[in-house]
């Protein structure tokens, strides 16, 4: 029987709401951590209760399948009373404002409150106005810690370490919080990061991230040990950004001649949800000697857990 030893040394920070801020050191010990609850997660008894008597509210006001559960199994695997704020059936459909759903949340003593919110910057907001830690579970077009931190541990498992990896992401950057959470978490961690995508797709100065910009999927793939493709985001895009689904998967669409361009042991990623046949085909996506997607999911629970773990330290 595994079990999740204490962590001794403290965690700098009392929110995690991106990458920036976080050391080296602060990674290696959220995922030296979440290591040890990922093997906790595969035994008969998954509890690890330390976090009895804390309260977790899940507070997404965009749509989610994977951060929103993997919050909640991580905050009741560790003994937390997990509350999943329905937004539908809440006061923000009678025109409340995030800060005085924040604010009145805050006044019922939660312990964490993991936030997914449309806008770019409005997980900062508030965690300005409650008291209680707060987890960014994806904001806008900007952060998304937990996935990239998932994605970390992840590709460690598989190559045994990040540094000195060469790491495409390809696909709608330009939309993409995963994408720039990678960014800055992979650079950090010392991986060679490129970027691939349309000039549509592209962010204003992409050279501003440390990374390598290409527009060409096979150039970009060359010699690559990670591809991490990336789902369109059409429920933020306005207007026109691609002729067609077709012709986005001809020219960027990952295929196995494609893939034929990156290492051939190079390890498939997605934060998924997939759109099949249109950044990816189906058949990699499935294939469990290529694709690790379903173990980025695992490791997602084991992350928030880990994450959960540290910051309860600080409140
Ligand atoms: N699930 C990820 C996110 O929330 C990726 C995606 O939706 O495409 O950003």
């Amino acid at each position: 029987m595994s079990t999740v030893k204490a962590f001794k040394k403290p965690f700098p920070h009392r929110h995690l709401l991106g990458i920036d801020g976080l050391s080296r050191d602060d990674v290696y010990m959220i995922l030296d951590l979440a290591e040890q609850y990922a093997a906790k997660n595969r035994e008969p008894d998954k509890k690890h209760p330390i976090l009895k008597g804390r309260t977790l509210i899940n507070l997404f006001y965009e749509n989610s399948t994977r951060t929103r559960t993997s919050f909640e199994l991580a905050g009741k695997r560790m003994g937390a009373d997990v509350i999943n704020m329905s937004i539908s059936s809440s006061s923000v459909k009678k025109g409340e404002t995030l800060i005085d759903t924040a604010m009145t949340l805050n006044a019922m003593h939660p312990d964490f409150i993991a936030v997914r919110h449309p806008e770019s910057g409005a997980v900062h907001l508030l965690a300005r106005k409650v008291e209680c830690a707060v987890i960014n579970g994806g904001d806008g077009c900007h952060a998304h810690p937990t996935q990239a931190l998932l994605d970390a541990m992840t590709i460690r498992q598989h190559k045994g370490k990040i540094e000195g990896l060469t790491i495409a992401i390809c696909g709608d950057i330009l939309h993409s919080r995963v994408a720039r959470s990678n960014m800055q978490l992979l650079t950090l961690m010392g991986a060679k990061v490129r970027i691939i995508a349309p000039p549509t797709l592209m962010p204003a100065c992409p050279e501003q991230y440390g990374v390598e910009v290409f527009y060409d999927m096979r150039k970009g793939l060359k010699g690559c040990d990670i591809i991490m493709m990336l789902r369109l985001q059409l429920e933020r895009m306005e207007g026109n950004f691609i002729p067609s689904l077709r012709e986005y998967f001809h020219f960027y669409g990952l295929d196995e001649e494609k893939l034929s361009h990156a290492k051939p042991d190079a390890l498939i990623m997605h934060p998924g949800p997939i759109n099949r046949g249109v950044e990816i085909d189906s058949k990699l996506a499935d294939d469990i000697n290529r694709s690790a997607i379903l173990q980025q999911v695992e490791m997602g629970v084991a992350v928030r857990q880990a994450v959960l773990e540290l910051l309860s330290h600080n409140i």
